[in-house]
């Protein structure tokens, strides 16, 4: 195999786990990230046992369990009558996988985990301005100087540069509602006798409960909301909507104080190419989705890992696309839009039925783990 010069655009989790995957496999690689540090704004959290599977190849594993949590359940509720509906239990993945449960680990910590192995070859405050390319190398023009590589991966986030300058469509649509998340050091499981991951479904408004360990590892709760379609922005974060949502999860009146609030829009998104010759698209780069089911950041991160090994050996490079595109449509796309829709609608009682059969809870939680996506990844 020869050492090729790979440059990453984006130090988000997805960049940071490619960079570090090809610089195990050999490969001359430089980080470049826009911002100053790594964006620790509370997203992603949960991670698939296919993900897991390889953060454990990358040497990762210990460390990103020990500042998580370890979360084997996940729960279905009605949040209107506070009804526990459906639990799923991922320990009857056991014969499947080595990791059958999901780690919850806030995203930077993993972008900030494979940073401290890629010493001097991360560089902070570096923007990506353009990507131009001929038969034999890509030049990436930056606000500091210009660079050249063998290969692209361009791996900056939903709005990326990249993906405008290679002229690729970013094609489906947004949401005209956006998600709120409340950040509380509520302790919901105490309250509600609730585990680590939770669906509260309701007809106007549903909530999606998580826990996370924290910086500090002393933990903390995610209150994930859809805002009113005609809510503005500046009403969703007034200070009384907060407490009344936090009061319509059952969170006493004198307990609700929270630390930070954060709005997202949201989007259903894949890009019509994730190649063009020598330039790659990588994680939300290609696409984007909504966080319901916590999907998007690990098919990012598989795909990460594909295209390390594709670009090392240099072959079939183009199964890239032929591979990835159709898996994010079929298991991110369509799944997370299903996902939305049964707690808008309330539909959680053929949920009951599934979880209380052990072929189809199994069959459910292959899906929503991910590892059938891996293993049709294999397939293809
Ligand atoms: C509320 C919420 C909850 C979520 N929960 C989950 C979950 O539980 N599980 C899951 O799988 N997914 C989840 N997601 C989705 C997940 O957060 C994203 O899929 C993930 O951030 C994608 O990572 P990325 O590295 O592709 O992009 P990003 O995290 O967006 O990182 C892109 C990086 O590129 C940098 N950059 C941008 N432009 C340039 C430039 N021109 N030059 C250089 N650098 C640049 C940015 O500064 C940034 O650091 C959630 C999302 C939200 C909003």
């Amino acid at each position: 195999m020869a050492a090729r010069t790979i440059l990453v655009v984006g130090a988000g989790p997805v960049g940071a786990v490619a960079a570090l995957a090809c610089a195990r496999r050999g490969h001359h690689v430089t980080l470049l990230e826009a911002q100053e540090r790594i964006d620790d704004s509370p997203r992603a959290s949960t991670t698939q046992p296919p993900t897991l599977e390889i953060l454990a190849e990358l040497g990762l594993i210990d460390e990103y369990i020990r500042v998580g949590l370890v979360a084997r359940t996940f729960q279905f509720w009605d949040r209107p009558t506070r009804r526990l509906i459906a639990e799923f239990d991922f320990g009857r993945l056991a014969d499947e996988t080595a990791y059958p449960y999901v780690v919850q680990t806030e995203q930077h910590k993993l972008a900030n985990l494979c940073v401290a192995r890629l010493k001097g070859k991360v560089h902070f405050g570096v923007s990506v301005t353009g990507v131009s390319q001929d038969e034999n190398q890509v030049r990436v023009e930056t606000n500091r100087e210009t660079f050249t590589a063998d290969y692209v991966i361009g791996a900056d986030g939903g709005r990326s540069t990249v993906r405008k300058s290679l002229g690729i469509e970013f094609e489906g649509y947004t949401w005209p509602e956006r998600f709120l998340v409340i950040t509380t050091k509520f302790d919901f499981g105490a309250a509600l006798g609730c585990c680590a991951r939770n669906y509260m479904a309701g007809r106007e408004e549903w909530t999606n409960l998580f826990k996370v360990a924290g910086d500090d590892l002393k933990g903390r709760w995610r209150a994930v909301y859809n805002t009113r379609e005609d809510e503005s922005d500046e009403e969703a974060l007034s200070d009384v909507a907060v407490r009344a949502r936090l009061a319509r999860v059952f969170v006493p009146e004198n307990e609700r104080d929270y630390l930070h609030l954060n709005l997202y829009k949201v989007h259903q998104r894949v890009a019509k190419q994730f190649r063009k010759e020598r330039v790659f698209l990588c994680g939300d780069a290609a696409h984007v989705n909504n966080p319901i089911g916590g999907l998007g950041l690990n098919s990012g991160i598989h795909e990460a890992w594909h295209l390390a090994q594709l670009l090392t050996e240099e072959k079939e490079l183009d199964s890239y696309e032929r591979i990835r595109r159709p898996l994010n449509i079929k298991y991110v796309q369509e799944q997370t839009v299903a996902n939305k829709k049964r707690l808008e609608e309330g539909r959680l009682e053929e949920l009951r039925e599934i979880a209380a059969d052990p072929k189809r809870h199994k069959a459910f939680l292959m899906r929503a783990s991910l590892i059938e996506s891996a293993r049709d990844a294999i397939r293809n």
